[in-house]
This record gives C-alpha cells, structure tokens and sequence, in this order.
C-alpha cells in the first residue's frame, strides 16, 4: 500500500469549462500545471476551448508549443536564449526599459507584451511614461528586424486580498496606463492582468479591452478566496493513503517522536496511516483532520512517512484515508490557514506518491 495522488479527468476538465465561462482566459501551467502534470492539463484545457497557455520558464514553454502546435504560448519571465523563443514561436514578457535597450536587436521577430510594474514590483515598466518611451522608440526605429509588439500586461498582487484598498489601487493605476496608450492609438493583440482572484472579483469575466484573464489555481480547482460558494470551483484531486494497523494506547502514553502526541484517555485508538511529510502533508495540514469511511478524525502526530490517526471502533486497517477529495478541499484548508493553495498543492512529493489520472 502506498498512498496515491489522484485526478479525476472528467471533474478536471467540467471544471475547466466551468472556469471558462465563455470567456477568453490564457491557462497558466506553470510550474508543471501546479503539479497536475504540463501534458495532462494541456490537453484538458485545450478539449475545454482553451487555446492561450503562459509559464514561467521556457523549458516549459517549449513543451506546451509542442503539445499546443496552433496555441498562442506567453512565457512571463524575460529570458535570454532568444533564439529558442523565435524558433519555438513563443511570446514573452518585455520587464524593463534596461532590458529592451540592452536587448533591442536580439529580440528580433519575437512578440513581446509589455509589461507595467505595479505592486507586486516582481517585473515590469514602472511608469506609463516608460512604456511610452518604448513605444516610441520602437516606432522610430527603422531597423526592419525589430520585435514585435503584440501585447500589454500586468500582475495584481493584492487581488486575493479584501478588506484592504490596495487591489483598487493597483487596478485603477494599470487600466489608467491601458485607457491612456488606447486613447494615444496604440493597439494590442494581448490585453491582460486578471489571476482567478481577479478574474472571480469582477464577476468571471474579462476586464473591459482586455482580451483575456490569466487564470491559474480556479482552473486546478482551488477557490482563490472563501467568499465564492464551493459550487463555482470544482477539485478533481484527490489525495488518500491507508491505515496499516491500528494500536491502542493509554492514558499518558506519549506517541510518536520526542513526545509529539500525549494520550489523554485510556484505551485510545491511534490508525497508523502510511502518508507523512515525506510525500508532501504539510504539517499545519497535520493539525487538522483526516476522512476515514466519511468520517473525519483528527491528525495525531506526523512523520516522515506515517501519521497518527486518532480513531474510534470504526476504523480498521486497510481502510483507506483520505487527506484531500473534493469535500475535503485544499481551499478549505487554505483558509484555516494551512497554506495558500498553490502551496499544498506544490509541497506534494511527486516521487514518492504514486500518480493516477482517473
Ligand atoms: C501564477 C500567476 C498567475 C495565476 O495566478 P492564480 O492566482 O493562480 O490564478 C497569473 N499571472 C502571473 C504573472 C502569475 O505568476
């Protein structure tokens, strides 16, 4: 027995389709499609009318234009092997006034989108002015191998946030760059800035003149914050492992490494269970329970490769023990505090778990 990750195609993808609503959304797959596998959710995305994909690293990139011949692929870190970004047809961020002058002329034929800072100040033009700056001098500049400017972005770092005014901040400054260069008479290909929290904030549609969202964890099936009902977002992920035997312990009885879990009742029942930290449970998870036969127990002690279960008379070994599935959801664990969702879901040990797509 080992514990198993696991997704279930169909929910995988009616989520997708439900995400969609219609609108244009560009897919982010970075880092593996949150571990959910590039190949996998690729082809559901694209089954689901999804035909614009962005990642943070070309490697990735490469792959999507392979397993996406006619899609458009954007890749969000500026890199420097220009060539593989021309032959591989991909488009990639331009992050900074410095950048476009030092790499002017090897840009040559790729398609940039043109980044504005904002608050997260990962990346991106700081001003309005600078990006005018760039237009401009791209529109002077005679040289026909030139790049192409095909889009206009830019990343919200607050939209998961309420309560606080620096999402509107950060909204109205960015469409008061994008209405000032459209009422200038430039044009783009590419409008976009929304993440799942945004795109879900303004109602699950696009911002107006963009011409996408650029949602990731909504479509793996995380609400990006509590307020949405957990009808909207679908998990297709499951997570279970299995209890090897159940031991009884007493009253005082300390379990588990340097006194991790003290006894407090005679005859307690502890499921040993064959999943730790070692496959990628996060030990905030731990404090918080465990499904067994529909049942929710609490979480004991946690180790590397086992945890402690405490159980009742209904549990036996060989059952199984499910620690994430669509009722158990890593959004609610992401708003008891456990982690923010794309850090469950990056903390599993994809060599250690077995991997089953359904
Ligand atoms: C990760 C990421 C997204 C997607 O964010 P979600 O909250 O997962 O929807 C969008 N844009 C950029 C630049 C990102 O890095």
């Amino acid at each position: 027995m080992t514990a198993i990750w696991s997704v279930d195609t169909e929910a995988f993808y009616s989520n997708a389709k439900k995400v969609k609503n219609q609108q244009p959304i560009m897919a982010v797959v970075k880092n593996n499609a949150y571990h959910y596998g590039l190949e996998f959710a690729v082809k559901q995305f694209l089954r689901a009318g999804i035909n614009t994909f962005s990642t943070t690293s070309l490697k990735e990139a490469v792959r999507v234009r392979e397993l996406a011949p006619d899609a458009t692929v954007f890749l969000m870190n500026a890199v420097y092997d220009f060539d593989t970004v021309r032959d591989y047809h991909i488009h990639m961020t331009l992050p900074s006034l410095n950048y476009y002058y030092e790499h002017k002329a090897d840009l040559r034929d790729i398609h940039v989108h043109l980044e504005f800072e904002n608050l997260l100040h990962r990346s991106g033009f700081k001003t309005l002015e600078e990006i005018q700056q760039v237009l401009q001098d791209h529109q002077q500049n005679k040289n026909s191998e030139r790049m192409i400017i095909s889009g206009l972005w830019t990343h919200f770092g607050y939209a998961d946030e309420f309560g606080v005014p620096e999402y509107d901040e950060e909204r109205s400054a960015w469409l008061n760059v994008l209405h000032t260069l459209l009422n200038e008479g430039y044009q783009f290909d590419y409008i976009h800035s929304q993440n799942s929290a945004s795109y879900y904030r303004e109602g699950q549609v696009v911002l107006p003149h963009h011409t996408h969202a650029r949602v990731g964890i909504a479509l793996y099936g995380s609400r990006p914050y509590s307020d949405l009902d957990e009808s909207t977002i679908q998990q297709a992920l499951t997570v279970k492992a299995n209890v090897i035997q159940i031991r009884e312990v007493q009253n005082g009885d300390y379990c588990g490494y340097s006194w991790a879990f003290e006894t407090q009742h005679d005859n307690t029942k502890l499921a040993v269970v064959d999943v730790g930290y070692g496959d990628g449970i996060l030990r905030t998870r731990a404090q918080h329970e465990a499904l067994i036969n529909g049942k929710r127990y609490p979480i004991r002690a946690l180790m590397m490769s086992h945890m402690f279960v405490e159980v009742d008379e209904h549990v036996h070994a060989q059952d199984q023990v499910v620690l994430y599935n669509e009722s158990m959801r890593i959004d609610e664990y992401t708003f008891k505090g456990v982690g923010a969702n794309s850090e469950q879901l990056s903390a599993m040990n994809h060599d250690s778990l077995i991997k089953e797509y359904r």
